[in-house]
């Protein structure tokens, strides 16, 4: 398992340490899906890779597969949480874009009727 450097360290490495608790709904060797602490509909799970990858915009070629695989855990974690044919999957890029854990991170969001666009 890789484990984020100190100088990476924020919440999300903490909670991949075991530093912080979390209640984890999925887990394995790049990844990990945890409950929203501050939840935007009933479903509201993140999913974050163990590599410290700030934001979407600096993952790289190398990052090909564990990106793909971040989406299929998407559907998983959705599926399990009964929304597997109606959810959300939104990543924030940059604070402009309401980012504010530097860590890179998936949200599946669902169990309500969605809106779109965004605000
Ligand atoms: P973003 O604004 O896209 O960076 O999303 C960060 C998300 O992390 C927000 O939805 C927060 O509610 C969530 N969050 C922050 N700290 C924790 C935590 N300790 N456990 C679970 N979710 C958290």
């Amino acid at each position: 398992m890789q484990k984020p450097a100190p100088s990476d360290e924020t919440i999300f490495s903490k909670i991949i340490n075991k530093e912080v608790p979390a209640d984890i709904v999925y887990e394995d060797d790049l990844c990990l899906a945890f409950k929203d602490i501050m939840p935007a509909a009933p479903i509201h799970i993140l999913i974050i890779p163990k590599k410290p990858i700030p934001r979407l915009c600096d993952a790289t070629s190398e990052d090909k597969t564990l990106l793909g695989h971040l989406n299929l855990v998407a559907n998983q974690v959705a599926e399990d949480a009964g929304i597997g044919e109606a959810f959300r999957l939104v990543v924030n890029n940059g604070a402009d874009a309401c980012q504010s854990v530097f860590h890179l991170h998936y949200h599946v969001i669902g169990g309500r009727n969605l809106q779109w666009p965004p605000g």
